[in-house]
């Protein structure tokens, strides 16, 4: 967002900043005479997520970089969707854009020729030397998520592994959830240690490990505890996570 101040005028719609985050603004409207809306579908840090399609007055951009292929999206109702392929998909080094044709050279001045992607049409994507590992990995995970039944079937597993996860926050005295309940990710489960237990913050993340769970922590600027649930997390690791806190829960 910062970024993009650089390059042009940007009205903030919607924040929920002064709430830590905690929940998608329902109140806002888009300016009438904006070029397009930019969304970010997941938020990845904060784990709260907008897991439906908008219907906005303009041209509608999203990065989805952590829920791509965990639900079926109204692709029509986007003009650009963007993702990262390293949290969904593949592995670190590229990136999927999905944009309608007439979306393309808008830009109302001259943009680097490696940021038009009128550039990465025009050359099948090869414009610079692809990473040919992983787009091959993304070709496999496409392939293994069309043999599980699509995204249908990956929305079906996302809810599954959120209820198991969210249901044990929920019922657990020692934790609490972060994200207000109707704007959960099923993505990133965040949470955090009840006020009377914060001091052992670090014990649980460190009794998590010697479970053999790693990743637990939460985003380096929040803190706490984040349990990722991509396509890849498995009911069984999300099971894990949960005996894990029951004992934790047990053994105070
Ligand atoms: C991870 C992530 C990014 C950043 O991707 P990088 O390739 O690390 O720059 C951007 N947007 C969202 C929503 C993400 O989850």
């Amino acid at each position: 967002m910062f970024g993009l101040r650089s390059f042009g005028e940007v009205v903030e719609v919607a924040s929920s900043a002064d709430a830590n985050y905690t929940f998608i603004p329902k109140d806002w409207t888009v300016p009438a005479d904006a070029d397009y809306l930019h969304i970010t579908t997941n938020n990845t840090i904060y784990g709260t997520e907008i897991r439906k399609d908008l219907d906005v007055p303009v041209r509608l951009i999203a990065d989805m970089s952590s829920d791509i292929f965990s639900r079926p999206v109204d692709v029509a109702k986007y003009d650009a969707i963007y993702a990262g392929a390293q949290k969904n998909l593949a592995m670190a080094g590229v990136t999927i854009v999905i944009v309608k044709d007439d979306a393309l050279g808008k830009a109302p001045r001259e943009i680097p020729t490696m940021l038009d992607y009128r550039t990465h049409v025009d050359k099948g994507s090869m414009f610079n030397t692809p990473p040919v590992v992983p787009i091959y990995s993304a070709l496999e995970n496409l392939r293994w998520i069309k043999k599980m039944g699509g995204v249908e079937a990956m929305d079906k597993l996302a809810q599954q592994r959120a209820e198991i996860v969210y249901g044990e926050i929920d019922r657990n005295k020692m934790f609490v959830g972060t994200a207000k309940a109707e704007d959960r990710s099923l993505m990133n489960i965040c949470f955090v240690m009840a006020d009377e237990y914060k001091e052992l913050e670090k014990d649980f993340l460190d009794f998590a490990v010697s479970k053999g769970m790693v990743g637990v922590k939460g985003h380096r600027s929040v803190g706490g505890f984040r349990a990722s649930c991509y396509n890849a997390q498995t009911i069984e690791g999300c099971n894990a996570l949960v005996a894990c806190m029951k004992e934790f829960e047990a053994n105070h």
